[in-house]
């Protein structure tokens, strides 16, 4: 017997493909689609709008799976932290990070991270393998039957508002799923989260930023954390491959035809290495030169069991913060959210070390 076809990997254009072919009309891909993304709806059974004979056909021959959750764990400050398994078994961590009335949802994009940055604990977890559209598209499906937000509700009402893609993986490394899954995450007859409200983060694949961007529309954050090659290159081993100044000239490409496209330079400060006053004046001149448009987002270094750095003190990423600032660059400090269950930037992972 042949596997039945997920649909949670199909966009709209594969599904409506695959109904005509099994001998349906057009609209019923749209119905479909609607049960599955709108209202969330597992069972093919519950579908009351399609014909007792489609029903039997459909589960004859498709899936609509969801991640299975293994553990969920609540921080102090409400941060939600989920332990997720596929259908091969294997696992990722995902995290919502609730504010007063709306909140962020964190999704992973593989198993595993290649970059190995120094300072990230999914970089000390061997990379396994991409995730699927539907893996992607399906975690956030997790979290909203969590927080029972099926029927889609509107922008204004509903908790689960933003996402960010900046679990574990680097998103640019499975670009065709991530494109994918976004396009069904923001499409709106489904769930119809907005594309200002998702942010991907990547750690700076350049030559593929804007067609990511491009194919997405969705917003860019970049993993900087150093001002200059040397720096960047003893803590993320990508900044061989990819020169800070490669990096740089993507993000003003990607900035050229929209000037209300900002770009977030996500910076982690760790002690002694990047978080003297020399290294943000250095950061100033870096963005000045480039004429890019953006903003800063400082995060205090947050450690995980085994990792060799330390976060720089309050005072130094106040300093920091206040030359980006003085300069004319938003340069917030970030608050660890969600500490205490290892739910925070850089402490996702879901296996051992690498051997
Ligand atoms: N792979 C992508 C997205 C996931 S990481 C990327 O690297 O951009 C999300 C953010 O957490 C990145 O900015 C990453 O550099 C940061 N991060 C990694 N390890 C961290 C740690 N230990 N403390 C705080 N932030 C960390
Ligand atoms: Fe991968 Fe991002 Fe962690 Fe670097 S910081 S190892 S790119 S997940």
């Amino acid at each position: 017997m042949t596997e039945k076809l997920e649909l949670t990997d199909l966009t709209k254009d594969e599904l409506t493909a695959e109904i005509t072919k099994i001998g349906e009309k057009a609209f019923r891909a749209k119905q479909l689609w609607q049960w599955i993304y709108y209202r969330g709806e597992t069972d093919f059974d519950k579908m009351s709008n399609l014909s007792l004979a489609l029903r039997q056909k459909l589960s004859e021959n498709y899936t609509i799976t969801r991640p299975k959750i293994i553990t969920e764990q609540v921080s102090i400050d409400k941060t939600r932290k989920w332990l997720l398994e596929f259908k091969d078994g294997e696992r990722v961590e995902m995290v919502y990070i609730p504010e007063k009335d709306r909140g962020a949802v964190c999704i992973s994009t593989q198993v595993g991270c290649a970059m190995g940055c120094r300072f990230c604990h999914t970089g000390s977890q061997k990379f396994t393998r991409n995730l699927t559209v539907g893996e992607i598209v399906g975690q956030f499906m997790v979290a909203r039957d969590t927080y029972n937000e099926w029927p889609s509700p509107t922008d204004e009402t509903r908790y689960l508002s933003n996402i960010v893609v900046m679990g574990m993986g680097e998103p640019l490394n499975n670009l065709d799923n991530v494109v994918k899954a976004l396009n069904i995450i923001t499409d709106n007859e489904g769930i119809s989260i907005s594309r200002r409200r998702v942010t991907m983060s990547t750690s700076g694949i350049a030559p593929r930023i804007v067609e990511a961007l491009q194919k997405t529309g969705v917003r860019l954050a970049v993993s900087l954390h150093a001002p200059n090659n040397t720096i960047r290159s003893q803590i993320m081993p990508i900044n061989d491959k990819f020169k800070i100044e490669e990096v740089m000239k993507a993000c003003a490409e990607y900035q050229k035809g929209d000037h209300s496209r900002y770009i977030t330079f996500e910076y982690l400060l760790l002690k002694g290495i990047n978080d003297s006053e020399e290294n943000a004046k250095e950061l100033v001149s870096l963005l000045k030169k480039n004429k890019l448009r953006a903003l800063f987002n400082l995060i205090p270094f947050n450690p995980w069991p085994g990792c060799s750095f330390a976060p720089s003190d309050r005072k130094t990423v106040e300093a920091f913060s206040e030359i980006l600032e003085k300069a004319g660059f938003a340069a917030p400090i970030r608050v660890a959210r969600g500490q205490d269950i290892l739910a925070a930037c850089g402490q996702l992972k879901s296996k051992h070390p690498k051997a």
